[in-house]
């Protein structure tokens, strides 16, 4: 009923009232004791909102995935560092190292079940995202939120990127997408790094921006709501904008890598800065490589070929494999950053 006020709503549905005033998109300075309706607001966006809410709480289950993770990540690490060599693997063999399937079959895993089976939430970009959300009074446990951006950060720390490349559902799609056998020409370009992280950084500066309500007047509001692909988990495509960017985004997945997380993801930027002080990772012995740019060629990215060059600050690697499995002269393995290969 939009007669009633954001207090009377917040208490007869049992939801936070600062939660739902963002789901209506008011600022979170609004009288809360005055009648919705006289914000704008019509019955049917508020049962919209009221809805919304209602299925975020009752996605109980999604809360496994906090469990699900840690031992994702632990079987990552060890197929990367020594699961994916075969017992007594010879050298020359490589191209069977680290089988493709395996990967693309746990990214299957990924998608079916921490997206589609236990919902949009949490995932990495909305752990990031909720802390700036706290910081406005959007929600009261901010603590909490920096907690869990804490426990995605580490997920991305212990191994490069891990879990980006490894547990993010909609990552995983893209990747899947990716790998699907067609317009194979096109897949070998790789976007510009520079192009890629200048865009993703333009957007994150514009995010901080608006959410703290410097521009646009509305504090809380969260631009990247408007292209959130990780709502096709929830089916939740009502909003043109969320639908239309779904659909670009697994469309250029066919041509481009993983083109939300190198072109929008604010966790995509974030945890590239992370990788500059991953645990594990790539690591090349200079004494074995002779420079055939077998790895540049199939990295996806710019990445190899930075690591190559020996740039400081490559582009993202996404610790897919790819680079493994090509080098001829086993001169690139995973392992820990600070033991020399
Ligand atoms: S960068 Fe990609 S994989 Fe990482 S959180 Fe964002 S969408 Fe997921
Ligand atoms: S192929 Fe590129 S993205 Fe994949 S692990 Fe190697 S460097 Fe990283």
């Amino acid at each position: 009923d939009a007669s009633l006020s954001i207090r009377e709503l917040a208490h007869a549905n049992d939801v936070n009232g600062m939660v739902l005033t963002h789901s209506l998109q008011l600022a979170v300075s609004v009288d809360k004791d005055t009648p919705v309706r006289e914000f704008g607001i019509s019955a049917s966006q508020l049962r919209d909102a009221l809805v919304h809410l209602k299925e975020e709480g009752a996605a109980s289950w999604s809360f496994l995935k906090y469990w699900m993770w840690p031992p994702l990540m632990l079987f990552a690490l060890w197929w990367l560092w020594r699961g994916g060599i075969p017992a007594g693997g010879d050298g020359k063999k490589r191209k069977g190292w680290f089988p493709k399937r395996t990967y693309l079959a746990s990214q299957l895993a990924v998608v079916v079940l921490f997206g589609f089976a236990l919902g949009k939430a949490p995932n990495p970009m909305e752990g990031l995202v909720k802390v700036f959300k706290g910081t406005v009074g959007i929600y009261s446990d901010t603590p909490e939120k920096l907690l869990l951006l804490g426990y995605f950060s580490l997920l991305a720390i212990v191994g490069n990127k891990l879990i980006c490349g490894w547990g993010c559902p909609f990552g995983a799609l893209e990747e899947l997408l990716y790998e699907f056998p067609a317009l194979k020409k096109l897949k070998r370009k790789q976007l510009p790094f520079r192009m890629t992280m200048s865009i993703r950084t333009l957007l994150f500066v514009v995010f901080v921006l608006v959410v703290f309500g410097w521009v646009g007047g509305i504090e809380g509001m969260v631009i990247y709501h408007y292209v959130n692909p990780f709502n096709l988990f929830g089916f939740e495509l009502a909003l043109w904008t969320v639908a239309l960017s779904v659909v670009a985004f697994l469309a250029l997945s066919l041509v481009i890598y993983r083109p939300f997380c190198q072109l929008i993801c604010p966790f995509g930027w974030y945890s590239w800065w992370l990788e500059k002080i991953s645990l594990f990772g790539i690591r090349i012995h200079r004494g074995r490589c002779n420079d055939c740019g077998a790895c540049a060629q199939v990295c996806p990215l710019e990445a190899a070929a930075g690591r190559l060059a020996g740039q400081a600050l490559p582009a993202d690697c996404f610790s897919c494999a790819r680079c493994l499995r090509a080098c001829p002269e086993d001169a690139l393995a995973y392992g820990p950053r600070w033991r020399k290969p």
